[in-house]
Parts: structure tokens; C-alpha cells; sequence
């Protein structure tokens, strides 16, 4: 295959099986992009992710591996990377390991460490070297209000997504000068798997707008921050919260 002239709009998202990821995977795909969908283990939800994108006309290649493994990381991307840079890397795979920090067990730390912060420095490093030579590339990763403010029982996951806000600045402050844009989009309550055992009842009404987000309310920006209208935008924290954290 022809290496990559610098014109194609790949976009990488990880975790995009399901949520919202799965809903960042198909508002690209809509706004003209083709996308490599990593995810875990589920390939059936992925398979019909891909579905709806082809179905739009662009391409969907699932790249099923383990964001946190340095092996599986490389051996998954090096290949493709000689035939194609991506235009995008939206990091958003991510679990959840919830414990209060004198029950929390070092398995659940370094679970949650190991998807979010370590997965977003082992896929950053390896795409931002091959983004260099295009001079452009687009990263988003998302965080959460859980890293702005802190939470109770989350001491892991709060670590892991106020590190994702740090390394994003840092590495805006690298990358800029070759037209690489490095972004954060924070969520608060979004409606997916991972808020279901949540108690609603008590946490809706800290919500200034009353209820949860849906991820096409996350995925939209995601999609605008890989528009020409971002072309300004680096080392930024967008928060998508319904007013939880002001
Ligand atoms: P879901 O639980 O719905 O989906 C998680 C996704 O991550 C799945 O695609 C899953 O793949 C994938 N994944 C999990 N572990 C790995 C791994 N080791 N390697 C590759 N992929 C993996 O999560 P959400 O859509 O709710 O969350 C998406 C992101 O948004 C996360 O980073 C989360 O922290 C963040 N967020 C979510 C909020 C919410 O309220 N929902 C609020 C704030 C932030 P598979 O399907 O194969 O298991």
C-alpha cells in the first residue's frame, strides 16, 4: 500500500466498542473520518460499531488490544504505522476500580493507572513520532471531573485522570511548534456501562442541569476538536458536566 501522502483523516479511538467511545467513533466517522476502533475484548459491540460506520461510507479497522501492554501496544500499531499515520488519537478506554484509599488494593491502582495514564504515554509516544513527520496530528484524551475535583473511593481513577490532564499540557507545550494540538475532554455523568451501579438518585440532584449527559454530547466535542475551527485550540480542558463542577 502507497505510504500515507499526509491527506487521509484517520482517527484512532481507543475504547471504542461501547459508550462513549463507541459514540466519538461514529460522530467522526459521520464528520468524514475513516477510524481505527481499538477496544478489550468485545468484539460483538465492536463489530457493530464498524457496521454503522461502513454504512456511512468510511472505513473501520478494529484493532482489539490492551492499552496498557507495551507489547501489545506495538505489535498492534508498528505495522500499521509504516503504511499510515493517523490524523487523530482519541484516548478514551478506560475501567473503573472503585475502593476507598486505605481498602484499595495495589492490583486495582495499577489496573486503573495502567488503561488510562500508562496507556495514553505507551500510544502518545509511539503516534506523536510518526505525527512529527507529518507536522499535524490532532490528541484528545478523556478525562474527568473526577481528576478536576477529586472523588471519594476513586483515589486511583482520580490520579489517572488528573495525570492525563498534566501529560496533555506537557505534551501541547511539545508538540505545538510542528501543528500537533493536544486537548482534554473532561465528562462528568454520561450515560454508559460504567455509571450503572452509581446511585442516580443521590447524585442527580448536585447536577446543576438535572440529568446525565448522553456520549454524543462528549462526542461532539471530540468531533470539533478535530475540526479546521480548533486549528487554534491546544493544551485545553473542556469540561462537559451539566454544570457539576463550575
Ligand atoms: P464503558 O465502560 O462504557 O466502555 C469502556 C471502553 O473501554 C470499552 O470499549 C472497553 O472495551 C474499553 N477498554 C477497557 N479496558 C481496555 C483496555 N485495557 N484496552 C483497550 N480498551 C479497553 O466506558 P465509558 O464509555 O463510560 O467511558 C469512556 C471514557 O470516558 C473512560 O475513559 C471514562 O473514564 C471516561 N469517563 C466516563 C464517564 C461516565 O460517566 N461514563 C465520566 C467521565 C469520564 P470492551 O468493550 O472490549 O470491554
Amino acid at each position: 500500500m502507497e505510504k500515507n501522502s499526509g491527506q487521509n483523516k484517520t482517527v484512532l479511538v481507543t475504547g471504542g466498542s461501547r459508550g462513549i467511545g463507541a459514540a466519538i467513533a461514529r460522530r467522526c466517522a459521520e464528520g468524514g473520518h475513516d477510524i481505527w476502533l481499538n477496544y478489550s475484548t468485545n468484539h460483538e459491540a465492536a463489530r457493530s460499531v464498524q457496521s454503522d460506520i461502513e454504512a456511512m461510507g468510511r472505513n473501520c479497522r478494529l484493532l482489539p488490544f490492551d492499552v496498557s501492554s507495551e507489547e501489545a501496544v506495538h505489535e498492534a500499531l508498528e505495522p500499521l504505522l509504516d503504511e499510515e499515520v493517523p490524523f487523530g488519537f482519541v484516548h478514551n478506554a478506560g475501567i473503573t476500580r472503585d475502593a476507598l484509599a486505605a481498602m484499595m488494593s495495589r492490583k486495582d491502582w495499577d489496573a486503573v493507572m495502567g488503561v488510562h495514564l500508562t496507556g495514553f504515554f505507551l500510544l502518545s509516544r509511539i503516534l506523536v513520532k510518526s505525527m512529527l513527520s507529518q507536522r499535524r496530528g490532532r490528541i484528545i484524551a478523556i478525562a474527568s471531573v473526577s481528576g478536576e475535583t477529586g472523588q471519594a473511593g476513586q483515589m486511583n481513577y482520580a490520579a489517572a485522570k488528573a495525570g492525563l490532564i498534566g501529560a496533555c499540557k506537557t505534551l501541547a507545550r511539545e508538540v505545538a511548534k510542528r501543528n500537533i494540538l493536544v486537548n482534554v475532554v473532561s465528562p462528568g455523568l454520561i450515560e454508559t456501562d460504567m455509571i450503572t451501579d452509581l446511585p442516580l438518585d443521590r447524585l442527580l440532584p448536585l447536577i446543576p442541569l438535572g440529568r446525565v449527559g448522553s456520549p454524543e454530547e462528549v462526542a461532539g466535542m471530540v468531533n470539533f476538536l478535530l475540526s479546521k475551527e480548533a486549528d487554534y485550540m491546544t493544551g485545553q480542558v473542556i469540561s462537559i458536566n451539566g454544570g457539576l463542577y463550575i
